[in-house]
């Protein structure tokens, strides 16, 4: 339980693209910041990956000074309004809050959000820049690891560029979390913060194609910096997955939210897809892709073999999916999907599951139920079970080790097999948090000032 912010009125909501959830209100805030305790040994801080001084911000927003409120937050979360949004806080700081022993923690997540949006981001920003030491870094993908690793940089003095492949910056942050969970507007206004401490940003460049590691240090640029992302989809195996509407979650999301086909004509990119739809999958990536297709105006159904309790996506955003009427196909194994004689999806064969006791990762193992086939009458699927590593710049690059599982080696410093060159994020430990990306980002770039001031002593 939490206290929650408005939302947006289920019926209309599900027509339109608009961010859900409306955010605290002056009143909702002022209440929950007074809930708070204050505590002189809080433990939402150690509950936080980049150790925000929660208590501080939360007096700060009591005493209702919300601009040094976002300028605490920022000492530590170049992110902040993202954050605020999509962090999984209930298994971070909230979860660590003492309030949970009287099961209403406080929403740090929401006055976090309510901070950046009332403390006007561009005037705590214009305050942050240093003096620059004209060592030059290169930072490699836009997404919340390269954005913090590119901050924090530029915050000590450096001269960052960040190398983005798509044609615009942040990552799964523009090309897959939806509108309605997370306004493009908020997240260009965080990249102009980031922008606005001297980073520069260049779109359109594939390191390992336009431009190699080596190239990189021949132009000036002293370490690197690699948040390469998770965005390598996984498919089942199944037969039929070549069907027509069958979509890998990546393509589907990437169409609506980075090329906004939910906006056809008025942009190019088309989506073909049915009327009803089965996502196969149940992390937040499954429930971005169902809430989309409903929004689209299909019916939609979740496939997950598993039950309610085990699946990984944000508990709020299940329930926002199924207030919004998302069904649940649960304990539910696919098999096969169908194709009619023009090669388009007409159907997902799947066969009932029952628990059994928990596997490898502790959770129950699925077991088929005999003779429980039966057909899903759907036309299109989206899959989304997951995305592992770009292998692009770890194959371009020999020099660069990398794990079994796709995931790039690092040292303890975030260091890879190439001296100089980092890594941080889901390209080293697989699909994970925004926050967890984030974390990283803050530990290369502290872990690059070293190697480099290590650099200019042995060089004296
Ligand atoms: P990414 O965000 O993937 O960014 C990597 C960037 O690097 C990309 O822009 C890519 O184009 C670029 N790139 C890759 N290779 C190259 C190259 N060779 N040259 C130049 N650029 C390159 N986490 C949460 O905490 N809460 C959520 O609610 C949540 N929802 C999610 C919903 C979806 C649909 C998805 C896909 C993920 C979600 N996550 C969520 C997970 C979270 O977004 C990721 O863990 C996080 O974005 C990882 O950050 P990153 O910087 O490592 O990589
Ligand atoms: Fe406030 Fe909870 Fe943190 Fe204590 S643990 S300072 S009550 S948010």
């Amino acid at each position: 339980m939490r206290n929650k912010a408005k939302q947006q009125d289920i019926g209309e909501r599900i027509k339109n693209f608009s961010e859900v959830s409306c955010g605290y209100s002056n009143d909702q805030a002022r209440l929950e910041t007074e809930r708070c305790l204050l505590c002189k040994e809080p433990l939402c801080v150690k509950g936080c990956p980049v150790g925000i001084d929660i208590p501080s911000f939360i007096r700060l927003l009591r005493e209702n000074k919300p601009e040094e409120a976002l300028r605490k937050i920022k000492e530590k979360n170049n992110l902040p309004a993202v954050c605020g949004r999509v962090c999984p806080q209930e298994d971070q700081c909230e979860g660590r809050c003492i309030l949970n022993k009287k099961n209403i923690p406080i929403n740090i997540g929401a006055l976090e959000r309510y901070a950046s949006d009332y403390g006007k981001q561009s005037a705590v920003g214009s305050q942050q820049s240093a003096k620059k030491n004209n060592l030059k870094i290169a930072v490699v993908g836009s997404g919340p690891a390269g954005l913090t690793a590119a901050a924090d940089l530029a915050k000590m003095g450096f001269l960052v560029t960040l190398f983005e492949s798509l044609h615009s910056a942040g990552g799964v942050l523009s090309y897959g979390i939806p509108e309605f969970r997370l306004p493009k507007k908020i997240v260009a206004e965080e990249l102009g913060y980031i922008q606005g401490l001297g980073v520069e940003i260049k779109t359109d460049i594939l390191i390992g194609k336009t431009f190699s590691l080596n190239e990189l240090f021949e132009k000036g640029y002293r370490a690197v910096f690699l948040g390469l992302g998770a965005g390598l989809p996984q498919f089942l195996g199944i037969p039929g997955e070549n069907l027509d509407r069958v979509y890998s979650a990546n393509e589907f999301l990437t169409r609506i939210n980075l090329m906004k086909a939910y906006k056809f004509p008025e942009y190019k990119t088309p989506i073909n897809i049915g009327k009803k739809i089965a996502v196969i999958g149940a992390g937040n990536v499954a429930f971005d892709s169902a809430r989309c297709a409903l929004r689209l105006g299909c019916e939609v159904s979740i496939v997950y073999r598993r039950t309610e309790t085990e699946m990984p996506a944000r508990i709020e955003e299940i329930e926002n999916a199924q207030e919004e009427g998302v069904h649940l196909q649960l304990l539910t194994q696919p098999l096969r999907i169908l194709g009619d004689d023009k090669g388009f999806v007409r159907g997902l064969e799947c066969q009932k599951m029952k628990l059994g006791e928990p596997d490898a990762s502790g959770r129950k193992r699925p077991l088929p139920l005999k003779d429980s086939d039966f057909v899903l009458d759907v036309d299109t699927v989206i899959v989304a079970i997951g995305q592992t590593p770009n292998p692009l710049l770890g194959k371009a690059e020999s020099r660069i080790k990398v794990n079994p599982q796709g995931t790039i080696f690092v040292d303890e410093n975030l260091m890879t097999s190439i001296p100089g060159v980092f890594a941080g994020g889901d390209i080293v430990t697989g699909a994970d948090t925004v926050i967890a990306a984030m974390g990283a980002g803050k530990k290369a770039a502290l872990a690059i000032d070293n190697y480099l001031k290590n650099q200019v002593k042995s060089a004296s």
